[in-house]
Order: C-alpha cells, then structure tokens, then sequence
C-alpha cells in the first residue's frame, strides 16, 4: 500500500485525488489538511482515518478536534500541523494541493524529510523552484507534476533522454476571455471570470486562467520542473484542452499528450508512475471533436502572461514579487472590492518598485511577499 498525504484535500485537486484513491482502493491516506473547512475535512477523516488531521485556522482545528475524538486522528492547527503532515514518518508522497505560496514551508519540510511531491501547488515552485529543486536533489526525492500540461510534458518525456527535447510547447485554453480586447476586459465581472469554458477548478486558479497568469506561473513552473531555459518555452493557444502540451525533440519530432480534460489523469499518474492504470471515465471522440486549432496568445491584451515572462527573465525575487501581487488582487477581485483590469495594474507596480534579489532565502522570499502585501495595502 502507497501511503499518501494530501495538503489542501478539502480542494478541487485534493478531492480528485481522494477520487482516484477512492477508486484504486490500494493507497492509504495517512494525513489530510485543510484551510478552515472542517465540514468537508471530518467527512473525509471519518471516510479515510488518516492518523494526521492539519487544519490552519487554529480555532476550527480545535473544534475539529472534539468533532473528531471519537476516531484515532490527532489534529494540529496552524502551519506546525501543515508541518508535521509534511514530516509524518509513514507518509512516502505528499500531495501539495493547498492553494499559494503557503505551501513552500510544508513543501520544503517534506522534502527534507524524504517525501515525493505530487506537486499541483505550482505559487510554491515559481517562487522558490531555486531552493525546491536542489533540495529535492539533495534529498533525493522525486518531484512529479499533478498540473495537466506538466504531466503532459511529463509523460512526452517519458523513456526519452531528457536532454534531447528542444521545446516545450505548453498549450493554454485561452480562457473565458479569448479573442477580448483591452476596452472589453474593463467590463467583465466576477461570474464571467468564474466561467472556465474547460476545466472546473478553484476560484484562485480560475480567475488565473482568465487573466493568463496561470499560464505564466506555468511557463516558471516548466523551467524549473524540466530545466528548460524561458526560449525555449512556447505557449500555445488550443481551445479545446484537448491537447495537454506538447514536446519537440532535437531531431524535430513532436509529441503531445491528448486526452478528455481530467485532473484525475494526471493526478493518477503521479500516484502510480511509472505504473499506467485504467481511469474510470470519457475517453477522446476525434470524429464528435472535428478539429483542433491553435493561435498564438495575445500577450499585449492578457499582461498576465508578458509580466510573468518579464519577472521570470529578471529571475530572482521578482517571480516572489509577481505571483504576491497576484495573489493579493485575486483575493480582492474575488471580494468584488477591485476590477479585472486592477489585477494586472497591482502586478505591474508591486514589480516596477522592486528590485531583484538574487537567489533569496526563504525568509527572504517570505518577507518579500509580506513587504508586497503590505505595500498593496496600503495603496488602497
Ligand atoms: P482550491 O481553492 O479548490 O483548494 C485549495 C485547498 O487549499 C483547500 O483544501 C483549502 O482549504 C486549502 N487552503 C486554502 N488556503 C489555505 C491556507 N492558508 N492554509 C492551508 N490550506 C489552505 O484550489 P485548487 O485545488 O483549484 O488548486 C490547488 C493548487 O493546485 C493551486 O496551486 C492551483 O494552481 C493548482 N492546480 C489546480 C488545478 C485544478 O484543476 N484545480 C489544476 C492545476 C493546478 P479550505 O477548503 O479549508 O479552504
Ligand atoms: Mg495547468
């Protein structure tokens, strides 16, 4: 039995995972976490009897707590839950599906303590891939993409020497928003965002997809996953998410990874790999579809993904300071209390009044994104 611990199980990825253990019924969850949905979470545990419950609103872990004393789950509240989930002995891969840049702590802690990522969390790998990944190496623990075109790009790789592809071509629906212009994005609202015209996910991620932000996290979250340099990165408009990414080889060979959108795919694949296993649901009908097209993105309307390029070439703590001002403006978009277009405004200041740092530490990096957030503030 693979013994597994899902860092924000209460999700849109933490319950698919808990889908595909549902449906394999060979993995064990030894330890679950939440943010504050101690509803949903209490299901989970007396579904799952994971010895470790993690809940970071510390109030609702201790109520949690009383809820749940009946069954062997210990909880811990606050980030040293999310921390001794990240170290708990019996626990060999840990599903990093909590949303932001919080899980860089967790992240890093299981690593240190010889855990495999399934890593969905992508904010934690944009802004510090650089202390993630030779951690990782260091520890010799693997890092395996949940994010469908990472997985994709993944699975492309697969059996191939790695230092033979020459291109990632990361394909992105576009969004709910494809083909707007400028003075038609001033106008959309909170519910146009939340329409994804493919994937069902968290708010924070939709809202990403719209504004292609998601897409530029992505392209730093392939840099670091693959080692790929930014040029050699191209991102490619397919609107139908039939096609997850792509890989062009040296000798100029292409392969892509095709597939319904399922994050229960990819989610599947880190679990098992290198193992294949069937997957309970629609497969691909190329005649129904008809077609597959591809545009290039529109980087001069969807800022999201030129600064993301931007910060990414400055490297350093300007990808930290990026993915806060995101983070913040989404937070506030999602409140109602800022417009579309502001988000892009926010990520375009909090980058012009930093100057990069190379290579931050982690308090650094932690500190940064406060300094950003408070800076945000204050402007308000
Ligand atoms: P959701 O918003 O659906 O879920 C987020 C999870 O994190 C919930 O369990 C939530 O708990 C928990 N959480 C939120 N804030 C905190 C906090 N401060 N401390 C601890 N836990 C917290 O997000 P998604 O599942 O959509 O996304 C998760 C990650 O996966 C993101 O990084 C996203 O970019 C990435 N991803 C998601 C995809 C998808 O299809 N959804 C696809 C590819 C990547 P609670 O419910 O209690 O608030
Ligand atoms: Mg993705």
């Amino acid at each position: 039995m693979k013994k597994i611990g899902i860092l924000g199980s209460t999700g849109s990825i933490g319950t698919q995972t808990l889908e595909v253990v549902r449906n394999n019924g060979d993995i064990q969850v030894a330890a679950l976490a939440a943010g504050s949905n101690i509803g949903l979470l209490e299901r989970q545990i007396r579904e799952f009897h994971p010895r470790l419950a993690a809940v970071m609103d510390e109030e609702r872990a201790r109520e949690l707590a009383v809820r749940v004393r009946d069954t062997g789950t210990e909880v811990i509240g606050g980030m040293d839950g999310m921390l001794a989930l990240a170290a708990l002995e019996e626990m060999e891969i840990l599903v990093t599906a909590v949303v932001g840049m919080i899980g860089i702590r967790p992240t890093m802690e299981a690593i240190r303590a010889g855990k495999d990522i399934a890593l969905a969390n992508k904010e934690t790998l944009v802004t510090a891939g650089h202390l993630i990944m030779p951690l990782a190496k260091e520890h010799g623990v693997s890092i395996l993409p949940v994010d469908s075109e990472h997985s994709a790009v993944f699975q492309c790789l697969h059996g191939e020497d790695p230092r033979t592809f020459s291109r990632i071509l990361l394909t992105a629906s576009g969004g709910p928003f494809r083909g707007y212009d400028r003075e038609r994005l001033a106008d959309v609202t909170l519910e146009d965002t939340l329409k994804h015209p493919n994937w069902v996910m968290g708010q924070k991620i939709t809202v990403d997809s719209a504004t292609l932000v998601n897409k530029g996290l992505e392209v730093m979250e392939a840099c670091w996953l693959f080692g790929a340099d930014l040029d050699q990165i191209q991102v490619v408009v397919q609107p139908q998410s039939v096609i997850h990414s792509m890989v062009e080889f040296e000798d100029g060979a292409v392969m892509a990874q095709m597939g319904t959108p399922d994050m229960k795919l990819p989610i599947q694949y880190a679990l098992y790999y290198p193992e294949r296993r069937f997957l309970p649901g629609e497969r691909l009908d190329l005649f129904a579809l008809g077609s597959i097209s591809f545009e290039a993105p529109d980087m001069e309307t969807f800022e999201g993904l030129s600064m993301a390029m931007e910060a990414a070439r400055i490297g350093g703590s300007m990808p930290t300071v990026f993915n806060a001002a995101n983070e913040w403006a989404v937070r506030r978009f999602l409140k109602g209390e800022i417009r579309f277009l502001d988000i892009y405004e926010a990520i375009r200041s909090a980058m012009d009044r930093h100057h990069a740092k190379e290579d931050p530490a982690l308090d650094e990096i932690l500190e940064i994104e406060a300094d950003t957030d408070r800076w945000l503030e204050s402007r308000c």
